[in-house]
């Protein structure tokens, strides 16, 4: 009894084998012999034309660039078929305008599959979309080559011996715990500072913002366009400029009235304590410098305790021995110790005892 196809009711014939209980047309209908693992994608250097593929780059060397783009093609494509039915396949690369392959955005590739146990053949047309990176030898070789610069800078004048090396030994900690291996930073000193320059412009950010937010530190960020790639976006360069604020932890300010003394960093901003009502504030670097304050540094004098009662004490001054007579401090206080304070306003305000 001759068998017919369940599908489309046709004969086995010699010319009509079939699988699986089904025509052979009807069986590659279902499991086509070209279906991709997944969408292919392509990645060349934008300078040497090398392309990656499974990790590692391959350099074009004296290869034609279409020979060249066939082999890419082909790597990318064989592990990504995957027929039911053993197949041979064929690939062409269709060239629909001339245009030099460091314009691609994209290549079209005919494949042509044949099984490889019937009289059978597909075809269809691939699209393969390229993407730019700069291969490794093109990263290590081009010295000329970053994407991103930080700059570090003091508020005014030139950052100090202190605050450069705290921010170098803070960033190699942070590259060196990083589990990515990184080339060697490029660091220049500049007038006002150091400039470092970055092959990743993601890398350049996250370590600006670890920076600002370890030193309380100003952010700004520019960015200029330097080319094109070759696929026709722009390519840009990010500029971010760290700068230290004109003020410090430990510092003593007035602002409208009130003293305050600047406590620590955290997260990036600015812990302030009212030294006289002892109430907390923070402010963002950039809030703190947005407004109006007067550095009291150099009025803060030392202080001797020389009794103390249930509810005030005396304190004399170390500079000129004049003594006062305080309300107790809201913090435990002896007869003998020191303590800072600063004359403002016509009165003598004691500053809280180090948070360490
Ligand atoms: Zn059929
Ligand atoms: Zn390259």
């Amino acid at each position: 009894m001759p068998q017919n196809c369940p599908k489309c009711g046709r004969p086995a014939s010699s010319q009509l084998p079939f699988i699986e209980g089904f025509c052979q047309d009807c069986f590659f209908d279902k499991h086509p012999l070209i279906k991709l693992r997944h969408a292919p994608q392509a990645t060349m250097c934008p300078r040497c034309d090398a392309y990656r593929v499974s990790g590692r780059w391959v350099q074009r060397g004296d290869t034609s660039i279409d020979e060249y783009l066939f082999n890419m093609v082909c790597d990318l494509l064989d592990p990504l078929f995957a027929p039911k039915m053993p197949a041979t396949y064929e690939v062409h690369i269709l060239h629909e305008q001339e245009q030099p392959a460091t314009r691609l955005k994209q290549l079209r590739v005919k494949v042509i599959a044949d099984a490889e146990q019937f009289t059978f053949q597909q075809e269809d047309i691939i699209t393969v979309p390229v993407t730019s990176i700069l291969c490794e030898q093109c990263k290590r070789t081009s010295g000329g080559y970053f994407e991103a610069i930080l700059q570090i800078r003091a508020s005014t004048g030139k950052l100090s011996s202190y605050q450069e090396e705290a921010v170098l030994s803070f960033i190699d900690e942070r590259l060196t715990a990083s589990a990515q291996s990184q080339p060697p930073l490029k660091i220049t000193p500049t007038r006002g500072g150091i400039d470092i320059k970055f092959l990743s412009s993601r890398l350049c950010r996250s370590l600006a913002k670890a920076l600002a937010a370890k030193f309380g530190l100003l952010v700004g960020v520019s960015s200029k366009v330097t080319g094109r790639t070759r696929t026709g976006k722009t390519q840009s360069r990010e500029n971010f400029v760290v700068r230290f604020p004109p003020f410090q932890v430990g510092d003593v300010i007035a602002h409208e009235d009130q003293l305050y003394q600047i406590t620590g960093i955290h997260n990036g901003r600015y812990a302030l304590i009212d030294i006289e009502s002892n109430q907390r504030r923070v402010f963002s670097p950039k809030e703190l410098v947005g407004i109006d304050w007067e550095l009291l540094n150099d009025r803060i004098h030392e202080f001797m305790i020389i009794s103390v009662a249930r509810d005030s004490f005396q304190l004399m001054s170390q500079h000129d021995y004049t003594i006062y007579d305080l309300p107790h401090p809201p913090f435990p206080i002896a007869v003998g110790n020191t303590l800072s304070a600063v004359k403002w306003n016509d009165r003598l305000c004691i500053l809280p005892p180090d948070e360490t």
